[in-house]
């Protein structure tokens, strides 16, 4: 028997460093480690010893037979070997290569790091810190509890991934950490006051705010962006929601990614679904008294290059009492026919003409509409590039996430400049996460973008050091 690498795997790739065999990919180093919707199992290799499921943050992995018959996973992960064969292991021993110790003379050092951030970017740096070094480490937030992302911004309906959660509470309890929660950069503390008081500082800020399409009317009542719609159902303490009316009976969300995905799924969950999500009661009451029957997704391009994830368009389109249409339009038919890209999933839905000026049908719908860019929203109307408008009570912009400035710090195009963690034109000063990378990739990315920082701050305390002659 096999294990299968399901949906919601977070590509921390945890899993393949402990796999005996060597039979899970991509992984890092490996050219598309990152572009694929996780890690997939080979089953003609797996030995079946369950080491990469007790290794997984999210309980992604499971034994074959847990899974149905049908189930799309255990074809996913089938399929990448026989797309990828040259990726098949021999099914002996992996080799793990020789031990490195690149930054050893750091790691006895009594140094103090300071992190800038406790989401996930900071709690992984600062778990590598705590296995390779020393150090003593103060990790500031702004925020009343660790977690920032993980904790803030995965969808509350899936348990799995928030359990994340957990794995980086308890980084946080180490006894070499120090919490100074409640602490805002900027307001509370500056960079010179840290850099001052620390051997390294490391910023770890993520990208807390919404790219905004631009369009006029986009601050206009009814509109929100994702950040804070997000924000809302997941109750965080201190950002100011946009007001969330959900008088329906359509919402319009612009983006197709996964957050996008998750907006649609949650405004379009029925009330038994939503009592088994981890929901605040205020916003399962809204949720569940609100008007939404149906959600139009607007892709600015076409069905093949939807940002969406195979396993969040399936549970979308899976879920119960929802029906699944593509709005038709030039081009859409023959790229789904074409099957190239992310256009292969929509083989089978059903494609239709749709008006979406008019009153929804009855019955709950998610609406998928390809290459049609918003323009302005007016009056609870939205108008689009390809002249059709959409009437909706509420509009949401998903396309993106973009970190602010940090004061002190340059910036560029929404990140920190940087070569392998390190802030360029500064000293002793380090980025991790999407601070660093934009806001690309998923939570487990951060633990591979973490140890490249960490090996660069050692590197560098390493070669401060003097080494006694002997
Ligand atoms: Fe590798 Fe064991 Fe997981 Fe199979 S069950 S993928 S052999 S770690």
């Amino acid at each position: 028997m096999t294990y299968v690498v399901g949906g919601g795997c977070c590509s921390d790739a945890s899993c393949v460093a402990v796999c005996p065999v060597n039979c899970i990919h991509p992984s890092p180093g490996e050219p598309d480690f990152g572009q694929t919707d996780g890690v997939f199992i080979d089953p003609q290799v797996c030995i079946d010893c369950g080491a990469c499921a007790e290794a997984c943050p999210v309980d992604a992995i499971s034994p074959l037979d847990q899974l149905a018959a049908d189930d799309h996973r255990i074809a996913a992960n089938a399929t990448f070997y026989t797309d990828n064969p040259d990726r098949r292991s021999d099914g002996g021993l992996a080799s793990w290569g020789p031990p490195s110790f690149d930054a050893w003379t750091a790691a006895a050092l009594p140094m103090k790091v300071a992190i800038v951030g406790a989401g996930p970017a900071g709690l992984y740096a600062a778990r590598e810190l705590l296995l390779r070094s020393t150090a003593e480490i103060n990790l500031l937030d702004k925020l009343p509890h660790v977690g920032g992302l993980a904790r803030y911004g995965v969808a509350p309906d899936h348990p799995d991934t928030r359990q994340i959660v957990g794995v980086l509470e308890r980084v946080a309890r180490h006894p070499r950490i120090h919490l100074r929660l409640g602490v805002e950069f900027g307001r509370d503390v500056d960079h010179a006051q840290l850099a001052d008081s620390h051997d390294a500082v490391v910023y770890a800020l993520g990208a807390p705010e919404s790219r905004l399409t631009g369009m006029p009317g986009e601050d206009e009542a009814g509109s929100c962006s994702a950040s804070d719609f997000v924000a809302w159902y997941n109750g965080h303490p201190r950002i100011d929601t946009c007001p969330v009316d959900l008088r329906g009976p359509r919402a319009v969300v612009v983006g197709n990614g996964n957050v996008a995905i998750d907006i649609a799924r949650l405004l379009l969950s029925d009330p038994e679904r939503l009592a088994r999500a981890e929901l605040g009661p205020a916003v399962r009451h809204a949720l569940t008294a609100g008007e939404i029957r149906e959600v139009v997704l607007l892709g600015r391009r076409g069905p093949d290059v939807a940002a969406y994830s195979e396993s969040e368009f399936r549970e979308i389109v899976g879920l119960p009492g929802v029906t699944t249409v593509v709005a038709d339009a030039p081009g859409v038919g023959k790229a789904i026919e074409a099957g190239t890209g992310r256009a292969g999933l929509l083989t089978g839905v059903r494609r239709e003409a749709v008006d979406l000026s008019a009153d929804p049908l009855p019955g709950r719908r998610l609406v998928l509409r390809f290459g049609a860019a918003p323009q302005r929203w007016h009056d609870g109307t939205l108008d689009v590039s390809d002249g059709q408008p959409i009437r909706a009570g509420m509009l949401i912009s998903a396309i993106g996430f973009h970190s602010p400035p940090v004061p002190g710090l340059p910036y560029s195009d929404g990140r920190i400049p940087q070569a392998d963690g390190r802030v360029v034109g500064m000293t002793n000063t380090y980025v991790t996460g999407w601070l660093r990378r934009g806001s690309s990739g998923g939570l487990g990315h951060n633990r591979l973008c973490a140890e490249e920082t960490v090996t660069a701050l050692l590197s560098d305390a390493s070669s401060r050091i003097a080494l006694p002659v002997v």
